[in-house]
Parts: structure tokens; sequence; C-alpha cells
């Protein structure tokens, strides 16, 4: 399902990709491409000549009346019939040998191929600077030495409201996992709740799906169970005991929803009519965050499980079409974040970020106080990102569009992940003289009324 001929065809623009992409390793691959094609293409020239030489034997031994000459050579002597038939045999061992090596060689060049990066659009910057979009409501701190308001973490506010416990995750789970209680337990809900309204509102269809895939499900999707330097990223689960598969394929916890939303179209032709499609889900994310100990390692910002709503479409292989949803996914986006109260900016995201999948990749960062020394505050809460082919090509999902059957394009996006929104509320809404934080007007309704929430005694 991988168009392997483009790459062959334009080595050094993968090549180039890869590189400005941060997959290093994967660089080398279009020219190995190149490499494993010539040889295919020796061993079906080697297999025509034999398939030629073997019909000439069948049809000498077929036909006794002509003589048992070498057809290429009428001079030649003429073979005895034995000779011939130890000949077809022979061709016939070395043909079954050939076609052994051309199946090798495709699934290798198809190996190779399927561990390449998308293409990159022309909208993302090259390097690994984003490029500012706009910004969503304004900063809480528009003149910092004029300000007076302290700042605290979520960390803090956390436990000196006593809504989030790390110390007893410590215990239960170990570093990256966390309690919320009372109201912070809530206010997950109230998130969850209230993205998806927006987003089933907006015709969004809610889907509640598994939460553990296929590996092979996940890694056509663009997540491969490990990264290029071998660390692993996805939790795995060697074999499923109750799977009446006898092959027992290995399952994987998703990372998000986004992989059993793509995977519910594996191996499936939608009908025509049938795009685009768009689907919200909620649900728990597992990361096994290899590589980012030591970063972060401090509260809900980098956690190995967590809560998402995700959006997710189909739509017709043309740029229009996902430009409109990919739109569309920036405004929802734009639209919960900015009713939240919260200060962020949409960012277009260069090519070192994209990941696998995306051509094209928009974040929304949002400002969190406790983030001022490090990155100005900043820090990423959604994503949003057109996959043009890259998933469906490899989870082998078509669609009948205008008679043709086409490979249909893929959108995602972040509605709302829990854990960051979560610390970002409890950061941008802390009154250091009250020790409250106040709880978004649009919450709300989902917290009971209560405007704030405050100490516990
Ligand atoms: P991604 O699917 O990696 O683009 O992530 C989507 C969103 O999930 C991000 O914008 C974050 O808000 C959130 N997220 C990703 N990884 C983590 C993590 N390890 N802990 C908490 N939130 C995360």
């Amino acid at each position: 399902a991988i168009d392997i001929k483009h790459i062959r065809q334009n080595p050094e623009l993968y090549a180039q990709n890869c590189r400005e992409r941060n997959y290093p390793a994967a660089a080398a691959y279009p020219a190995r491409i190149n490499e494993l094609f010539a040889q295919w293409k020796d061993r079906q020239l080697e297999g025509r000549n034999l398939r030629t030489r073997r019909a000439q034997v069948k049809g000498l031994l077929a036909n006794p009346t002509s003589s048992l000459t070498d057809a290429d050579d009428a001079d030649a002597p003429a073979l005895p019939r034995e000779q011939l038939i130890e000949e077809g045999r022979n061709i016939k061992e070395a043909l079954s040998k050939i076609e052994d090596a051309e199946a090798r060689l495709t699934a290798e060049m198809e190996a190779l191929a399927l561990a390449l990066p998308n293409l990159t659009s022309d909208e993302t910057p090259r390097g690994t600077e984003p490029r500012v979009l706009s910004y969503i409501n304004d900063h809480p701190e528009p003149e910092p030495a004029l300000s007076d308001r302290v700042w605290r973490s979520h960390v803090h506010v956390g436990s000196e409201l006593r809504i989030l416990d790390f110390a007893a995750a410590g215990r239960a789970s170990g570093w990256g996992w966390y309690y919320l209680l009372d109201e912070a337990a809530q206010l997950e809900q109230a998130l969850v709740s209230y993205a998806l309204t927006a987003a089933t509102r907006a015709g969004w269809r809610q889907v509640s799906p598994p939460t553990m895939v296929y590996s092979h499900i996940a890694s056509a999707c663009g997540f491969q169970p490990r990264d290029d330097n071998g660390e692993t990223q996805i939790y795995t689960i060697a074999q499923d005991p109750a799977s009446s598969d006898r092959r027992r394929p290995e399952l994987a916890l998703a990372g998000t929803a986004e992989i059993p939303l793509a995977g519910m179209r594996a191996d499936t032709t939608l009908e025509q009519g049938a795009l685009p499609q768009k689907h919200v889900a909620v649900s728990r994310c597992y990361r096994a965050e290899a590589g980012a100990r030591g970063v972060d390692t401090k509260g809900l910002y980098r956690v190995h499980e967590f809560t998402k709503v995700e959006l997710f479409a189909w739509t017709e292989p043309d740029p229009d079409a996902a430009q409109d949803l990919f739109d569309e996914m920036l405004d929802l986006q734009t639209d919960i974040l900015g009713s939240l109260g919260l200060h962020c900016r949409v960012l277009e995201m260069p090519t070192a970020d994209l990941g696998a999948s995306a051509t094209r990749k928009c974040d929304i960062e949002a400002f969190f106080p406790s983030r001022r020394e490090r990155n100005d505050g900043w820090g990423e809460v959604t994503s949003a990102s057109i996959c043009t082919d890259y998933q469906t090509r490899r989870l082998a999902t078509r669609a009948k569009v205008d008679g043709a059957v086409v490979y249909p394009w893929t959108v995602n996006g972040t509605a709302m992940a829990v854990p960051r929104v979560l610390a970002a509320i409890l950061e941008n809404g802390w009154d250091e003289n009250e020790k409250s934080v106040t709880i978004p007007v649009v919450l709300r309704p989902w917290m009971d009324g209560r405007e704030k929430i405050g100490p516990r005694h």
C-alpha cells in the first residue's frame, strides 16, 4: 500500500525529509530501497529467463517428434530426454529460490518504506523553531515588574488544597502517576464533559474506543514501539492469553485515542458519500515517556497515564478538504481554551517536531506560571495534525470517491488533555491571599455551580 515507486524516483527528497524531521537513521533508507530494487530487478530477469527455458523444455518433452535439441542452438546435438527432465527439475529448484529471494527483497523494501516519516507540508517551518500564528486571551502578567501577584506551581496549590497526591501514587505506582482528589477529580470530569459537549454539538460523533490495540495498528498510525534511540515509547503486553488468534499478536496500551479511532477503519472500504467522518473519543492514554526522565519530573505536566478527549476525522484525499477539517479543529481548540480563560499561543510546528505521521502540525501552548523560568511559561496543551494518507495506506483504509477507490486522508487533534489544562487552571486561578482557586465560569455547571476551590479544614 506504500507508494514505493515514488520513493525510488525521489530518493533525495525522502532522505532530506528524514534529516529535517530528525529521523537520521531513516535518511539512508531511500538509497537502500533503490539498492534492493536493483537486486529485485536482477532476480526478476533471472526468473523470466528461467521460465522461458522451462517452457521450451516442457515443449520439447511434450512433443517427442521435434528433435530434442537445444532450441537456442539449431546445430547443438540433441539432448537426451533424461537430461531434459533433469534440467526441468533444476529450473524448478532455481525458480523457487529466486521467488524466495524476491519475496525477501520486497518485504525488506516495504519495511524500510513503512518506517519513513510522512512528507512535509510547505506551511511547516524547516528546523527546530515554531512560528507563532496567534494568541488567545491576554497575558495575566502584562508588566512583570509591576505585578505583585504570587504565583505557585500546581504541585504547591494541589498539596495546599489537598486535591493532588503524588506521594501516595509514588507508593502505589511509582514516578509519573498521581491521585486526583475531590475537586481535582471533579474538574477532570468537568473538563471532559465540557470538551465532549463542545465537540458533539459541532457534529463530532462520540465513540468509546478500546484502550488496547494491536502493536501493528499503533505502528501503522506512526507510533513505533521503539524510537530511533531504541527507547520504548509504548507499553506493550506480550501476549493476550484470551486471544482466539493462535499467533497471539502483541497488544499495546494506546498512547492516544487517535490509534483505536484510526484502527476502527483498518481493512475497510468506506462507501461513496461517507466522507468526511468526524469522531470524538475520551480515553485514558498511556505514555512510557522514556527519554523524558529528568524533565518535568514533578507534577501533572508529564505523566504516564492521563485522560484525553481526542478529535479524529477522515476526509477526501484533497488538501482543501483536509484543511477545512484542520481549521475546524483549531477553532474548536481555540474556543475551548479561550473560554477557560487561559492565555495561549497557536504555533505552526517545525519539521523537527512533526513525528512520523503529520505533514503539518499546529500546537497550542498555554501560559503556566510554574514554567516562567524554563520557557517564559509556555507549555503545550493541544496538538492538531494533518496526516494525508500516511495512516490509511498503512491501515488499508480505503474510500469510494467518484467511482474510484482512494486512500482517504486523516486529521487528528486534542480537544482536551486533562492534566496539563487542570494544572494551568490551578496555577492561573490561584489566589495566594485567599488560598483558593477560581473555577472557570464555563466549568461551573459541572461543578455544582461552585466558583472556587477553597482551603479544606
Ligand atoms: P500528543 O498526542 O503527544 O500530541 O499529545 C496531545 C496532548 O496530550 C499534548 O498537547 C499534552 O497536552 C498532552 N500530553 C501528552 N503527553 C503527556 C504526558 N506525558 N502527560 C500529560 N499530558 C500529556
